[in-house]
């Protein structure tokens, strides 16, 4: 086991592996592999196999600047999109939080959250960060 082990090493060695995006590949061919499945869509299964199949020959590809150039230019939309996501989860929750009594907007300059009572006609809002605009409450 331990030889087995040390070959799989060796040959693994100066090839990608799995990296960020190579999970993200795995994970969406999963997903489209269950839709295909669940609406006998024939293109959408040979598509999932095709990503199998790309995500393989990163992992076993010795091109790593290639590769890594990939998955950088992935993590970077990833990170956005994820980023923006929690944005507006956050918002959300905050929201549904103070629903009755308050408002909450994005102060368009700094994102920054700002709270103000509810019922009191358009009013100017005044961020911390200086920025100030209107808005019916
Ligand atoms: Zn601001």
């Amino acid at each position: 086991m331990k030889n087995f082990m040390y070959k799989v090493h060796q040959f693994m060695y100066g090839r990608n592996g799995i990296d960020g995006f190579g999970i993200f590949l795995f994970i969406l061919s999963l997903i489209i592999k269950n839709i295909a499945y669940f609406s006998f869509n024939v293109l959408l299964d040979i598509l999932s196999i095709l990503i199998i199949l790309f995500l393989i020959y990163r992992i076993f590809s010795k091109n790593l600047a290639r590769r890594q150039k990939e998955n950088e230019f992935f993590m970077t939309y990833f990170k956005k999109i994820y980023s923006w996501f929690s944005a507006k989860t956050h918002l959300a929750k905050e929201r549904a939080k103070v629903r009755s009594t308050h408002k909450i907007y994005v102060c368009p300059k700094c994102k920054r959250l700002l709270k103000v009572p509810r019922h009191k006609g358009k009013i100017e809002i005044s961020c911390p960060c200086s920025y100030k605009f209107y808005k019916r409450t």
